[in-house]
């Protein structure tokens, strides 16, 4: 049996269930507090979490998946149902139209934050082993990558 030092004490993993309960509902993936935007702000993702400390704003990069994510979740959800309504003659053309062009510049606008924090969802997902939280002392042979 390995001794163990009394400041040794088993932390609390986060779970992969977590990290999509707390994506869903736009919290911090690694302590699970609503710290991703600024307060008061819509559109301002924090640098770091204020509570944990875990880098929220990345590489200019890493946020065009939840653009296309977005994207994805403006046309499934909101633009082909409405093309539908109006194939099946539920709408006249002129409203169709019309819901197409406001909806397209509201619902990104309103679905925004969902999809900063699902991104990170989904990165965290992937490799939960990523989150401090869940990080451990690395073997001389491990990798912090694998
Ligand atoms: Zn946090």
């Amino acid at each position: 049996m390995e001794p163990t030092t009394p400041h040794e004490s088993p932390r609390k993993q986060v779970t992969r269930g977590q990290i999509v309960a707390r994506g869903l509902s736009n919290r911090c993936p690694n302590c699970g507090e609503r710290t991703l935007f600024k307060p008061g702000q819509w559109f301002e993702l924090n640098k770091t979490c204020p509570t944990c400390e875990l880098p929220i704003e990345r590489d200019e990069g890493f946020f065009l998946g939840s653009m296309s994510l977005n994207y994805g979740v403006t046309i499934g959800l909101f633009l082909v149902p409405i093309l539908l309504w109006y194939l099946a003659g539920g709408i006249s053309g002129m409203v169709v139209s019309m819901m197409a062009g406001l909806g397209a510049i509201l619902f990104p606008i309103l679905f925004y934050r969902a999809s900063r924090s699902w991104w990170l969802m989904n990165y965290y997902f992937v490799v939960p082993h990523h989150l401090p939280v869940n990080q451990r002392e690395l073997a001389e042979d491990e990798d912090a990558n694998t």
